[in-house]
């Protein structure tokens, strides 16, 4: 599937990222950022969510974005596996936590306390070299991943099975959806979110076991009508390093895509700078 792997990958070309950070008080929940996933979240059920405001407010955590990891390609959306591994083994020597989905929500939501180095690691696309190389690497490094999965791959060539992401589930990684096949959200219809949103997600729940709620725009592209439409079954949506809508942060989490050539250094510089963290 040479064709659809390019067309993937040119769409994810414009991912974008936003974070939020904030202050750490209480409000009542607010419209339109409550999550109303499947997930049995019986713990901050009876928690007071932060406000857009607050949650605007927050710290942002890094959330670092890859797609292709392997030789031969200088794009922006490929890391070698030699640099990718240099650049899991600084986060760990530079005393760095990943952190889940799970984790980044009931910080932003909650105010949970996170590692005081938090990063998210995160994956699109499904691509095979994800369960084979980017899972093994994290794990030598103690780091778990985040993927994004486009459902239309499973058992595709250069893609996961759904044995190996139900794998990736098992072994502490997290499994969040990235549409059925890439279309962006701004051209959705009704039906178009039962496919590209509803129905995968039930999928992949019923793949790994446990909930999906966590979702990356593909391209990174989003507007203030899909935020408001995703939060129904979504408790996180990531962006790419754009402009966050201030009124539905939980739907606009940014996120900072690793290009080629990055050395393990320059990544870490550019964490700071993206997401103006210590
Ligand atoms: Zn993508």
């Amino acid at each position: 599937m040479k064709y659809f792997s390019l067309i993937a990958l040119g769409f994810c070309l414009f991912v974008s990222c936003n974070n939020g950070s904030g202050n750490n008080n209480d409000t009542g929940d607010s419209a339109g950022i409550a999550p109303k996933t499947t997930a049995t979240d019986t713990t901050t059920s009876a928690r007071t969510m932060n406000t857009p405001e607050q949650i605007m407010a927050k710290t942002q955590v890094p959330v670092l974005c890859y797609h292709r990891i392997a030789d031969g390609r200088k794009d922006e959306y490929t890391v070698s596996p030699a640099a990718f591994e240099a650049q899991m083994k600084i986060l760990k020597d530079s005393g760095y936590t990943s952190i889940s989905p799970d984790q980044l929500y009931n910080y932003l939501a909650y105010n949970e306390s996170i590692p005081e180095k938090p990063v998210l690691i995160t994956f699109d696309d499904s691509r095979v070299e994800h369960s084979a190389i980017a899972a093994p690497v994290m794990e030598k490094y103690g780091h778990r991943g985040t993927f994004f999965i486009m459902t239309i791959t499973y058992n595709k060539k250069n893609y996961m099975t759904k044995d190996q992401i139900a794998d990736l589930a098992k072994r502490g990684h997290n499994v969040g959806l990235h549409s059925w096949d890439h279309h962006m959200v701004t051209k959705y219809n009704d039906s178009d979110w039962v496919k590209q949103v509803a129905d995968p997600q039930k999928g992949l729940q019923e793949i790994t076991g446990k909930p999906v709620e966590y979702w990356a725009y593909p391209y990174g592209i989003n507007d203030h009508k899909a935020a408001v439409e995703l939060a129904k079954y979504m408790k996180l949506s990531f962006i790419l390093s754009t402009k966050r809508d201030s009124t539905m942060p939980l739907q606009m989490v940014r996120r900072m895509i690793v290009p080629y050539g990055w050395t393990p250094q320059g990544m870490l510089k550019a964490m700071h700078s993206t997401f103006k963290s210590s």
